[in-house]
Formats: structure tokens, sequence, C-alpha cells
């Protein structure tokens, strides 16, 4: 095979291979491997990863979905896309990771990782000697984003979540930076997009994949698409030609791409979480417009006895709703994204 890579690769080509994990790709090839997160204080396991090493040099995009492993239309995209793209007619070097989070997606369990039961989009940079979302959040941060030019954090609603589609778009206050990563969302497409002023600034303190990337001088961001189970396969190809989309952008591809015009921009958003267990029953539908104090829905013992009634904090657009009866003291009932004044 080297061989056949010496034809395409130009002498003293920098990277005429591009190595993630166990995954090495020589230039016009796709390799799949694993990252290894190894064992510490609880167990280790083997991530997917698929690096498609792009004929020409170019950006490197890493792609990355299922750090919750029940948002399966997110899973399923970049599954998909490690099929839908050629490496031969490409530029620069796409990384996947379809499933961050293997033991939710093969336990099927919803927000986190059932090993030490830590949300594994919360725990960036991660660290080697933490329990399993910290060993396997740092061997994400070393070995995806600190190599990545640009990042694509996937997500979708939850078992639980109900869910509209839409991006998130982090101000840094970098001019530069925010403006690529700007286009970069609006090139992906979906056309309603959450302003995020208040995430992380510092690298060594992320918390989030989007904000480890983008704390580190990379434009990236945040899409969710999906919900509550079952996949609609129209999720999923919003997903995957939503890549696809930025690929183009960033011209490693000559795929066209028309920006989404005119979006709705969600300023603010705003959530109410339940003060006690109960029967949660819905009264609206993801992507409801409600004004303020509309009724979101009733919560009622187990008894069926009423014993709270949800109405929206702030009139705007129901983002996501829980999906299901069950209900616990804490769990997000609603989300509510606030439309920008004037914009
Ligand atoms: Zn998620």
């Amino acid at each position: 095979m080297p061989h056949a890579v010496d034809a395409v690769a130009p002498q003293g080509d920098a990277h005429a291979t591009f190595t993630v994990g166990t995954a090495t790709a020589a230039r016009g090839k796709k390799a799949l491997g694993v990252l290894k997160v190894p064992a510490g204080s609880d167990g280790g396991y083997d991530m997917p990863v698929a690096v498609i090493h792009g004929a020409r040099p170019g950006p490197v995009l890493a792609v990355a979905a299922g750090a919750h492993g029940s948002e399966y239309a997110s899973i399923l995209a970049v599954e998909r896309l490690t099929d839908a793209v050629n490496p031969a007619e490409m530029s620069g070097t796409l990384v996947l990771l379809p499933i961050i989070n293997v033991p939710s997606f093969e336990k099927i369990t919803p927000h986190v990782n059932p090993t030490d039961n830590k949300s594994m989009n919360r725990f960036y940079p991660g660290d080697p000697n933490g329990t399993q979302t910290d060993r396997a959040s740092f061997v994400v941060t070393k070995e995806v984003v600190e190599r990545c030019d640009h990042l694509i954090d996937l997500h979708g609603g939850d078992l639980d979540e109900n869910l509209r589609p839409y991006s998130y778009w982090t101000v840094t206050g970098n001019q530069k930076q925010d403006e690529l990563s700007r286009a970069m969302v609006l090139a992906f497409g979906l056309d309603h997009i959450i302003v995020s002023r208040d995430r992380p600034k510092d690298p060594k303190a992320s918390r989030f994949l989007e904000n480890t990337a983008t704390t580190r001088g990379k434009p990236s961001f945040t899409a969710e698409a999906g919900r509550s189970g079952p996949v609609a396969d129209n999720d999923v190809t919003v997903l995957v030609n939503g890549v696809l989309n930025v690929m183009g952008h960033l011209k490693m591809t000559a795929r066209p791409v028309t920006p989404v015009r005119n979006p709705v921009w969600l300023e603010l958003v705003v959530s109410v979480t339940a003060e006690q267990n109960g029967v949660f029953h819905p009264r609206v539908d993801r992507d409801a417009h409600v004004a303020k104090g509309a009724p979101i829905g009733t919560v009622t013992d187990y008894h069926n006895q009423k014993i709270q009634d949800i109405a929206s904090p702030d009139a705007g657009i129901v983002l996501f709703i829980r999906a299901l009866p069950s209900l616990k003291k804490g769990d997000t009932i609603v989300s509510i994204g606030v439309v920008k004044k004037g914009g």
C-alpha cells in the first residue's frame, strides 16, 4: 500500500500519513481503528475512530458524536460519513468519532457514562488520573482536539428529550475566530442558532468538547438533531449534509454551499426543572411558539393527583420538551429559546 501512496503524495509531504489512535491513513486513503481509553480506577474501553486523509493537503476537521450514547441520529450521521466521503476527491483530513460514550450506547443509558455516572460532555479537557469519563475526555483532547483545526460536536434529543434541531454558536470575543465559526454554523444549515456568550474561556477548564477546541483557538461549533430514541432518517440526513456543507465551505471538497439565510438567533435559553418526582404530561410539542406564562404541561403524583402546573418562563420557541412520563427532581422539563430582540 505505501507504494500507491507515493504516487499521490508529493515528496516532502509533512503529512503523508495521519494517525489517530490505531488508525493511520495515507494520502487519499481511509483508515478505521480505535482510541484506547486506558484502564485506571475503573475499566478502559475502545472508542471507534475513522481517519479520512484527503489526496491533497488542507484543514483537519474533527466530527464527534455519541458523547451521549443514546442520541442516535447524531451517531448514525457520523457512522454514515465514514462511507459518504471519498478521500481521493478531498483536501485536508476528516477525523470521525461516531461513539464517544460506548458504555452508554451499549447499555442504552441516557445523559451519562454508566461506568462513572458522569456526562461525557462536561469533563473536558479531561484527566489521565480520573475516572473513565475523565480519561476518555483526556484522550480525545490529546489525540483529536489538539490535532484538528476545526471541530463539530453532534448531539440531539436524548431518550427523554423531544427536540427540534438547532446549532450553537459560541462567541469568544476574538472577532476573527468568531466570524469563522459563525460562517461554519451558517454553512451547516440549521435555521435555529443558539448564541452562547457564557461558555468557559479557560482551556484548562473547558468542560464541553466544542469549547475545548474553541478555547484552543480552533473555530468550532455544536449541532443537535434527532430525538427520543427511534431515528428519523431526515434527522440523520440533516446532520450528514451539514458536515458535508462545512467541508465544502472549508474548501475540503468542491461541494457548492448556500449558507442558511435569515436564521432564528436565540440569545437566551431558559429551562424549567422538576421540583419533585412525579409523572409528566406535556401540553405542547417541540418547536411550539409559546407566550410567557403559557401552559407547558402538568406534573401528577403516582396517584394521578396534580402537584404542579408548568408554565413557560419566557416567550419563545420550545427547543425540547420532556418526551417521557418519568420525572425525577432536577430533570429538565422544557427548554425555551428566546428570540433575539430586533435581530
Ligand atoms: Zn448530547
